[in-house]
């Protein structure tokens, strides 16, 4: 039995998905060459102009030319890719797919993204929580003790908050010791920014991972949602019974497409260099600042960081905000106390953001030495 079967809800099994009008005759190519009386659309279109000349239509159900640009991106087969609303669609896909409510549960492994517990929670799934090591790295010994207890297992890599790789042999490691009862996901939102380890190429030696992707982070169109989930063939089909009907907007398939050709992908090379080289210098200026007690390993677009205390911590955050930069507090997550957390922005961006703090420390140290004469 495949690995979909084996662990997905018992209901979906034989639950044929919506026959949408596209889904029994889809696009493609042809949308001009037949006359579609099928699906209550308008005839021609409104007064939106678009590349595309068929907004009147339904679009496919997977469009044809994203999924295409996104095989020939991933050197995946187009049976391994699912195109979603975001990476976030493709999290709750797989927790409404593989998760009984009140019944079964994920594992995640904190400080992790917010959304696997925010998606688990809605859906009525059970949260068990394996959190990471000191260095950020998966805890393998106390995952082994939950084998069995969750369905699904979200690995972020590298992750968020904390900005690192997970080890490729703690990853390997994860997909044996979870090999018959969970689908292990690996949230590869920020691989861009280390395309080398990436896991997707693994698809094919291990049918229980998934992996998740993103054109929000290094293909810099957040506003699109546009993610992808990358799977074996039996587990897509699970999830095209549970995604909408037309997920994606025919807008959305053009722009994305068009990024994802090559001088889209080369644009975007572009950026994750200077990115990276960007959150070196950034790295390094925080090293080197007193109220900075560690700065953690990143291979993504941010950094996070930690503060000597809980006064420096709001004190540097408050002093950014009343210069309208915004950045992130983490101290609420498991082990993350007093940590701030900067996307690497532009030039400009950073250099006025550090700017405004070496600022704010110069003059409340000027007012210290103020009141201090005045005593
Ligand atoms: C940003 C992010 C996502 C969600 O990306 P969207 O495609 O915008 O939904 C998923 N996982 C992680 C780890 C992220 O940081």
């Amino acid at each position: 039995m495949s690995v979909a079967k084996q662990l997905a809800r018992k209901e979906l099994i034989d639950m044929v998905p919506y026959q949408s009008a596209r889904r029994l005759y889809s696009g493609g190519n042809e949308v001009k060459q037949k006359i579609w009386l099928n699906a209550n659309e308008a005839s021609g279109q409104g007064i939106y102009q678009l590349n595309s000349d068929c907004i009147n239509r339904y679009p496919d159900f997977q469009p044809e030319n994203l999924i295409s640009a996104y095989s020939e991106y991933s050197k995946l087969a187009r049976e391994n890719i699912l195109a979603t609303r975001g990476a976030d669609e493709g999290i709750e896909l797989l927790i409404r797919t593989f998760c009984t409510a009140y019944q079964d549960n994920i594992l995640i492994c904190p400080p992790t993204y917010g959304m696997y517990s925010i998606s688990a929670e809605n859906h009525g799934a059970g949260i068990i929580k394996v959190p990471l090591t000191e260095d950020c790295q998966l805890d393998l010994d106390a995952m082994a003790q939950q084998v069995g207890k969750a369905k699904l297992v979200f690995l972020c890599s590298p992750g968020n908050p904390t900005g690192n790789l997970l080890s490729a042999s703690s990853i390997k490691a994860t997909l044996d010791m979870f090999s018959d009862s969970a689908v292990v996901v690996v949230d590869e939102a920020y691989i861009e920014f280390s395309p080398e380890q990436s896991v997707a190429s693994w698809l094919a030696q291990y049918p229980q991972l998934v992996v998740l992707r993103t054109l929000s982070k290094a293909f810099a169109l957040a506003g699109l949602r546009c993610g992808f989930t990358l799977a074996n063939a039996d587990i897509i089909t699970m999830l095209s019974k549970v995604i909408a009907p037309y997920p994606i907007a025919l807008p959305v398939a053009e722009i994305a497409s068009s990024n994802l050709a090559a001088s889209g992908v080369q644009q975007m090379n572009t950026r994750v260099q200077q990115s990276n080289f960007l959150r070196q210098q950034l790295a390094d200026w925080l090293e080197n600042q007193d109220w900075c007690t560690k700065v953690f390993a990143s291979d993504a677009n941010f950094i996070l960081f930690q503060t000597s205390s809980t006064d420096e911590k709001h004190f540097i955050f408050n002093s950014l905000v009343a210069q309208d930069i915004l950045i992130r507090d983490q101290s609420a997550q498991l082990n993350l106390t007093n940590c701030l957390r900067i996307s690497i922005g532009s030039d400009d961006e950073l250099l006025k953001l550090k700017q405004t703090i070496t600022m704010a420390f110069a003059n409340r140290k000027n007012t210290q030495n103020i009141l201090q004469n005045e005593n």
